[in-house]
C-alpha cells in the first residue's frame, strides 16, 4: 500500500475550501488540540518578522524569504517527505522556526486573536489551546511577556468572539526533564487560572512519556489535567501509548494515537479508562504519513469498537491550511462519517474537555438546540 498522492491531496482540499458545509461551519464546535504556534499564518509571520527586523529564512531550503508569496510557497508542507530533502523535519522546522518572529507581549496577543477570530467564524465555541513556553524562553522571551499577551486574548475572545478559552502548557519532549520541571514551576503554577492542563508534544523519537513520569505525578497532585502526544507512524507509538494509558502515567487524555486502531490490547485499555477519557484526532495531520486504509479505516476502527473522539487541527497553518472545520469535512467526505456522527463528535468532546460543569452544559445546550434545529430545517426543507 502507498501514502496518499500528494496531486490527490490537492484535490481534496479545493472540494473543501471551495465548497464549505454549511452545515460544519454553523454547528457548534469545540477544538481540544491546536497549537497557538502551529496557526501562525504566512502573512502573520511575514508581518511580525518586518516589525521585529528578523531574517526570514530556511536552512532546509537555504532560502531568504523577502515576500509574503515566497514565504506561503515553503508552506505546502503536505508535500510527501522524499520532495523535502532527506534527514530534515520540514514540518519542526517551519514550527520552531516560525516562532523567531513572535518577540513583544503584543505579537503573542496578535497571533493568539488571530486564531480566535477565525475559530468564532467557524462556529468554535471553547478551546483548548496548546503552548509551548520552553520553545520561547530558550529564545530569551520572558515567561511574563508571553502570558501577558495570550491572557489579553483569552479575555477579549470570551468577551467579543464569544469564544471560551484554557490554555494547555505543553512540555517539549526532547528537552531535558530538569527543564520540564523549571517550566512547571514558572509558568504552570504562576498562570494556573489561565492553564487547564500540561501536555507534552515535539520530538517523540526515543522520548517516551515515561520520561516525564514525575512531572505528570506533579501536575496530577496539583490538580491539572495531563495529556501527551502520541503521534502517528512512529516507531514505537504503541510502547508511548500504553504508558499513557497505564499506571504510573494514567493521562487523562491522549492526543492523536490513531496507531491503537490496529491493537485490540490499547483499544480495551482506552476504553476501560471510562467517561471523560479520548483522543484527539487531526486527520489533516496524518495525510502525509498513512495509506488512505490507515488513516481513515482507522479512525472508523476506532469510532465502531466505541473510543471516544474528538477532532482538531493541530498546527492548522503548518498544514496547508486546513483548521477544525476542514477536518470534520475530510471525516465527512473521505471518512463517510455522517452528520449525526459529527454532530457526536462535539458531544465527545464536551464529554472530555476541562471546562466547569456549567460550560460544559451551556455548550451541550448549544449543541443540541442547533442539531434539533437543523434537522427540523432539513425536514421541512425535504417534505417540500
Ligand atoms: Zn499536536
Amino acid at each position: 500500500m502507498r501514502r496518499i498522492p500528494y496531486p490527490l491531496l490537492q484535490t481534496w482540499k479545493s472540494i473543501i475550501h471551495t465548497t464549505p458545509s454549511p452545515f460544519l461551519l454553523s454547528l457548534p464546535k469545540l477544538e481540544l488540540h491546536v497549537h497557538l504556534e502551529g496557526t501562525l499564518s504566512p502573512t502573520l509571520r511575514f508581518t511580525l518578522a518586518r516589525r521585529n527586523h528578523i531574517p526570514l529564512t530556511s536552512a532546509r531550503l537555504n532560502k531568504t524569504f523577502t515576500s509574503v508569496e515566497e514565504l506561503q510557497e515553503a508552506y505546502q508542507l503536505l508535500e510527501p517527505p522524499s520532495v523535502k530533502g532527506p534527514g530534515v523535519s520540514a514540518f519542526f522546522e517551519a514550527y520552531y522556526g516560525g516562532m523567531e518572529c513572535l518577540r513583544e507581549e503584543r505579537d503573542f496577543y496578535e497571533l493568539s486573536m488571530e486564531y480566535f477570530a477565525r475559530a468564532s467564524g467557524m462556529g468554535v465555541r471553547y478551546c483548548e489551546v496548546m503552548f509551548d513556553p520552553q520553545a520561547h524562553t530558550r529564545r530569551g522571551i520572558p515567561i511574563p511577556v508571553l502570558m501577558s499577551g495570550l491572557r489579553r486574548a483569552q479575555l477579549e475572545a470570551e468577551e467579543k468572539l464569544n469564544v471560551k478559552v484554557q490554555f494547555i502548557m505543553c512540555i517539549l519532549r526532547d528537552a531535558p526533564l530538569s527543564s520540564a520541571l523549571q517550566h512547571y514551576e514558572s509558568t504552570a503554577l504562576p498562570y494556573r487560572h489561565m492553564i487547564a492542563g500540561i501536555g507534552l508534544d515535539s520530538n517523540e523519537f526515543q522520548h517516551p512519556p515515561s520520561l516525564f513520569a514525575p512531572l505528570f505525578a506533579r501536575a496530577r497532585r496539583d490538580g491539572f489535567k495531563t495529556t501527551a502526544h502520541s503521534d502517528v507512524a512512529q516507531p514505537d507509538a504503541h510502547v508511548h501509548l500504553k504508558q499513557i494509558l497505564t499506571e504510573p502515567l494514567q493521562l487523562d487524555r491522549v492526543d492523536h494515537g490513531l496507531d491503537a486502531a490496529v491493537s485490540l490490547e490499547l483499544i480495551e485499555l482506552i476504553k476501560g479508562r471510562g467517561e471523560g477519557f479520548g483522543m484527539t484526532i487531526c486527520p489533516w495531520a496524518y495525510v502525509r504519513h498513512c495509506t488512505e486504509e490507515e488513516l481513515f479505516g482507522g479512525v472508523r476502527r476506532l469510532w465502531d469498537a466505541g473510543v471516544r473522539i474528538s477532532v482538531s487541527s493541530d498546527s492548522p497553518a503548518y498544514v496547508e491550511s486546513n483548521y477544525v472545520v476542514e477536518n470534520l469535512a475530510l471525516l465527512k467526505m473521505k471518512g463517510g462519517f455522517s452528520d449525526e456522527e459529527l454532530v457526536q463528535c462535539q458531544r465527545n468532546a464536551v464529554e472530555m474537555c476541562w471546562a466547569s460543569g456549567e460550560v460544559k452544559k451551556e455548550l451541550l445546550k448549544e449543541i443540541e438546540k442547533f442539531w434539533e434545529g437543523w434537522k427540523r430545517d432539513l425536514g421541512g426543507s425535504l417534505m417540500l
